[in-house]
């Protein structure tokens, strides 16, 4: 996986580069994105170096994985969002540019959405926590829906400190979704509502490439 632009986003934890910051904590740091594609887009990044694709999530590091939700939750309450999107490259092969994990977050008038779906008989992984099936009306070649089982976890504002490591196993199913398919890069979308909006539960997209979209 060759990267042809720098870690920019360390030179920005380090205080080195120049960001507009809207939220930072030990773990993980939101600031602007220079070239926004919704009225309100952040990159949320974790601090910690070595975490460079969505390919780099396992068992040891779900929380900061799971982390990347809860910021994303924190700062919508702080720029008083309803609803938001939440988007990931993940490789170059997946549109991915700098080497660094980072969740795009952004308002809701980002236009690309994609609506949930009900559970299909193609059901390519399966625990007592999470299931990944294929999208009753798939928009591009590989299109997984990864929800978690637990219904207390509606909606991706349902992420709390203590269930990190759920919300992150969402990223660990991707990737071992991805492998199954054979994919050296993916894109991830999740649409964050509350509950009384929508009526279906947390939904978290894994698309192949061949997905379009402006990020
Ligand atoms: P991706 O294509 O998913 O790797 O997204 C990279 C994002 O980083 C793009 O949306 C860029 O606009 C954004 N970006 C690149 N350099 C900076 C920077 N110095 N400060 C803020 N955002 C940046």
């Amino acid at each position: 996986m060759n990267f042809v632009v720098e870690d920019v986003f360390a030179q920005i934890i380090k205080g080195e580069a120049p960001a507009e910051i809207v939220y930072e904590d030990e773990v993980v740091m939101a600031f602007k994105d220079i070239n926004p594609k919704a009225s309100f887009h952040v990159l949320i990044v974790p601090k910690l170096d070595g975490l460079v694709t969505g390919f780099d999530v396992h068992a040891e590091n779900l929380d900061i994985f799971g982390r990347l939700f809860l910021v994303a939750k924190y700062v919508s309450d702080l720029e008083d969002l309803d609803t938001y999107k939440l988007h990931m490259n993940v490789g170059t092969v997946g549109g991915q540019v700098v080497p660094r994990v980072h969740l795009h977050q952004l308002s809701s008038d980002y236009a690309p959405n994609l609506a949930c779906s009900a559970a299909t008989d193609l059901v390519y992984y399966e625990d007592d926590d999470t299931i990944a099936f294929s999208h009753e009306k798939p928009v591009c070649e590989h299109h997984v829906v990864i929800q978690l089982k637990n219904p207390e976890f509606e909606s991706g504002l349902d992420v709390r400190e203590t269930n990190l490591e759920e919300f992150g196993n969402l990223f660990w199913v991707a990737k071992s979704v991805s492998q199954q398919l054979g994919l050296d890069g993916y894109k991830l979308f999740m649409n964050v509502a509350p509950k009384e909006t929508t009526s279906h539960f947390t939904c978290f997209h894994l698309l192949s490439p061949d997905y379009k979209t402006e990020l």
